[in-house]
């Protein structure tokens, strides 16, 4: 069994000591940010791209960082004491110790943590075959009331969204933003094929700029797919010829219903080709021979 590893402000610790105090804010009122950062053979994957978003929602919510260079070392120190070559690291920043009530003035200073684990978001069967999905009647805040570029510890839509796929039998759930339009998974963003043609929603339509996202739209200029930004509703959505999911998590999803209704193919052939193109770009960032 491969166990986690624990590095908490400056240092590994065991799993005993990994603790924060329970008047953290980050705790209390869900006051920090995180990402979510894979690692392959060892290397962290895109890990330049995931601290710029955590410094830009640590900036956007006034809250210290430290150093990108201690924050590299943290995550280095961490891989380096795992014992797999694979897996996933939670990178969290959380408001700090402070008083009973919201003021984040009242705070000592900001706790960074990291966990290194393994992390298994689906079964291998279910990536296959696909995902089942449903629109969650809880909606995704846009940039009017939470701008969701924030990658903040606050995740109680998507958290109830989530439970609503469960409860229905579903292995997720799409949240809509306040218009109605599709804005992306509880943890992914998403991608629709129509017409040999892929669509995401826009990032001002309630989605997180994901990373993975990014590399999608990256990957399909180079393959030359095409690949646009647009505003999506459910009926986009439900009468697609492929719909993927996608994040560092997740990976790549094919999805194979979404509310019930068939996707015209599961996995399709664009979906296959990203999926392709994404796992050697891995390869490509991750192996030893890209060092040299
Ligand atoms: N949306 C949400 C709400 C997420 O939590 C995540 C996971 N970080 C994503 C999308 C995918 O983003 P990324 O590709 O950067 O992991």
């Amino acid at each position: 069994m491969i166990e986690p590893i624990y590095w908490l402000n400056g240092r590994l610790v065991s799993a005993a000591e990994a603790v924060i105090p329970l008047n953290d804010h980050g705790l209390l009122y869900g006051d920090g940010v995180f990402e979510g950062i894979r690692f392959y053979n060892r290397r962290p994957f895109r890990l330049a791209d995931h601290l710029e978003r955590l410094e830009l929602s640590a900036r956007a919510l006034m809250l210290a960082l430290p150093h990108r260079t201690a924050l590299e070392a943290a995550v280095t120190e961490t891989i380096a004491a795992f014992a797999g070559a694979d897996g996933y690291l939670r990178l969290v920043i959380t408001r700090g110790a402070g008083s009973l009530g919201l003021d984040p003035g009242h705070c000592e200073r900001p706790s960074l943590f990291v966990i290194a684990d393994k992390v298994t978001l689906v079964s291998e069967s279910r990536r296959r075959s696909g995902l089942d999905l449903i629109t969650a009647s809880t909606r995704r805040p846009g940039p009017t009331v939470l701008d969701p570029r924030i990658k903040s510890l606050n995740y109680l839509n998507n958290i109830l969204a989530k439970l609503e796929a469960r409860r229905a039998g579903a292995d997720e759930a799409l949240l809509l933003n306040e218009r109605g339009q599709v804005a992306e998974g509880t943890a992914e963003n998403l991608f629709i094929a129509r017409r040999g043609r892929l669509c995401t929603p826009p990032v001002s339509d309630g989605a997180l700029d994901g990373i993975t996202r990014g590399i999608v739209l990256e990957l399909c200029r180079q393959e030359g797919i095409e690949a646009v930004e647009r505003s999506l509703t459910p009926y986009d959505v439900h009468t697609a010829d492929e719909c993927f999911l996608c994040g560092t998590g997740a990976e790549l999803l094919p999805v194979r219903t979404v509310d019930g209704r068939p996707m015209g193919h599961c996995p399709g052939p664009l979906t296959e080709r990203v999926r392709r193109a994404y796992q050697a770009i891995i390869e490509l960032e991750t192996t030893t021979r890209s060092e040299q």
